[in-house]
C-alpha cells in the first residue's frame, strides 16, 4: 500500500510548475526561485544558453569565437607597425622542419659554389684586384660583400627614424596638445633606438671581418733592415715607428723592402725611388705616424711590382677616369697642391686617388696600403671602392 502524501499549497505550486517543464530542464529541483540552465540555476527573465549538460548552444560557440577573432585582428594591427621585424622572427620558427629538408637535399653546397661571383660584381675588373678575390677566396670575399650590404637595412631604419622626427616637427608645428607631442616624440625616440643599435651591431661585423682579413694577410715576414735619422729615432720611441714598420712588413709578406732609409727632412712627406728613402713629414695621424709609413712605404710596393704586372695602377685610374685629369686644387678644393698636380676625376676614396704622375707612378697601393693601418680604415676604403680595396690586397701578394 502506497503511504499518503499530503502537501502544502506552495508544494502542490512548485509540483505542477516541475511537471509544466521541459525534461531536460527537471534535474536541478533544488532551483526553486528560477530554472536550472546547464549546471546552475539562473531567473526565469533570462534565457538560458546552455544545454542541459553544461555545454554552451552552438550557436554561442560561434558568436564568441567571431568576438575572438574580431579582437585578435585588431590587437595585430599596431603590433605589426610597431614591431615589424619581430613578426619575422616568429614565421621562421614556425616553419615545419619537414619543409627546410626538401631544400637542403636539393641544393647542395656544391651546386651553389659555381653561382658565386667571381669579380664580385666589378665591370671590367683589374687582374691585379681580381689576385686580391683570390687569395681571400671566392666565398670569403662573398661573406664581406654580404656584411657590408647591412647598409642598405641601416639606410631603411635611418628613413623611419627621420619620418618619425618629421612627424614630431609637425606636430609641434601645428600647435598639437601635449599628449599628441609625447606620443610622437615616444615614437621617435623608439625608432633612434632601433637605427643606433643596428649601427653598432653592424660596426662591430664590419670590423670583426675586417680583422679576419688582417689575419689572412699577417705574416711572420721580418723588417729588412732600414737605417732611421736621428730625428727619427727620438720620434720611434714616443711614436713606435719601427713598431708600425715592423706591421707593414708583416701584412705586405715583404713587398716593399727597397726602402732603405727613412728619415725627417721636411714638413709634406714622400718617397723616392732613386735613393730608396722615405720622408715621413710632420704630419700626424691618430696612430702617430702609421698611415704615414704605410702610405709611402707603398709607394715602394708599386714601384716593385710593376716589373711583374706593368702599369696596374695607371691601367686602374684610366679605367676608372670620368673625365680628363683636373688640378687637385681644385678637385679638393686646397690651395696647398701646386699647379703641376694633377688628377683624374672618379669616385675614388678620394681625389688623390687619381693622381698620375708622368712615369706613370700613382696614388693607388699607397692610398690603398694607409686603410689597411687598421679594420675601421678599411671599412672605409671597402665602401668607398670595392675594386681599390682588392687591388691593393692583391699588390702585396
Ligand atoms: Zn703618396
Amino acid at each position: 500500500m502506497r503511504p499518503r502524501i499530503c502537501l502544502s499549497r506552495v508544494e502542490r505550486f512548485l509540483l505542477a510548475l516541475e511537471q509544466a517543464m521541459p525534461p531536460s530542464y527537471d534535474k536541478k529541483k533544488e532551483c526553486t526561485k528560477g530554472y536550472a540552465c546547464g549546471d546552475s540555476c539562473i531567473s526565469r527573465t533570462r534565457k538560458c544558453r546552455k544545454q542541459a549538460n553544461g555545454t554552451p548552444k552552438q550557436e554561442y560557440v560561434e558568436a564568441i569565437g567571431k568576438k575572438k577573432k574580431r579582437t585578435t585582428k585588431k590587437s595585430e594591427k599596431p603590433e605589426n607597425q610597431e614591431k615589424p621585424e619581430n613578426q619575422e622572427k616568429p614565421e621562421n620558427q614556425e616553419k615545419p622542419e619537414t619543409q627546410e629538408k626538401p631544400e637542403t637535399q636539393e641544393k647542395p653546397e656544391t651546386q651553389e659554389k659555381p653561382e658565386l661571383d667571381k669579380t664580385l660584381g666589378i665591370p671590367d675588373i683589374s687582374p691585379v684586384a681580381q689576385r686580391g678575390i683570390d687569395f681571400l677566396g671566392v666565398e670569403f670575399a662573398h661573406r664581406i660583400e654580404q656584411v657590408m650590404q647591412a647598409d642598405a637595412e641601416l639606410d631603411g631604419l635611418k628613413a623611419r627614424f627621420e619620418k618619425a622626427k618629421g612627424l614630431l616637427d609637425k606636430a609641434r608645428k601645428k600647435g598639437a596638445d601635449e599628449a599628441t607631442i609625447q606620443e610622437y616624440a615616444q615614437n621617435m625616440r623608439k625608432e633612434w633606438q632601433a637605427y643606433y643599435s643596428k649601427v653598432q651591431q653592424y660596426d662591430e661585423e664590419k670590423n670583426r671581418i675586417m680583422e679576419e682579413v688582417r689575419d689572412k694577410l699577417k705574416t711572420d715576414h721580418a723588417s729588412p733592415p732600414i737605417s732611421l735619422s736621428k730625428p727619427v729615432q727620438r720620434l720611434d720611441k714616443k711614436m713606435g715607428i719601427q713598431d708600425s714598420i715592423d706591421e707593414f712588413f708583416s701584412i705586405t709578406g715583404g713587398h716593399g723592402q727597397s726602402v732603405q732609409s727613412v728619415g725627417k727632412t721636411k714638413d709634406r712627406a714622400f718617397y723616392t725611388p732613386e735613393f730608396n728613402f722615405v720622408n715621413i713629414g710632420s704630419e700626424l695621424d691618430r696612430n702617430g705616424y702609421k698611415q704615414t709609413i704605410f702610405h709611402e712605404f707603398g709607394h715602394a710596393v708599386e714601384y716593385e711590382r710593376r716589373g711583374e704586372y706593368g702599369d696596374f695602377c695607371a691601367d686602374f685610374i684610366k679605367k676608372r677616369a670620368t673625365g680628363r685629369p683636373e688640378k687637385l686644387s681644385k678637385l679638393t678644393g686646397f690651395s696647398d697642391y701646386g699647379d703641376d698636380e694633377v688628377a683624374y676625376p672618379d669616385k675614388f676614396v678620394n681625389e688623390y686617388v687619381g693622381r698620375v704622375y708622368r712615369d706613370k707612378t700613382t696614388e693607388v697601393v699607397s692610398t690603398g696600403l694607409e686603410h689597411f693601418t687598421s679594420a675601421a680604415k678599411m671599412v672605409e676604403l671597402y665602401k668607398a671602392d670595392k675594386e681599390h680595396f682588392y687591388l691593393t690586397i692583391g699588390a702585396i701578394r
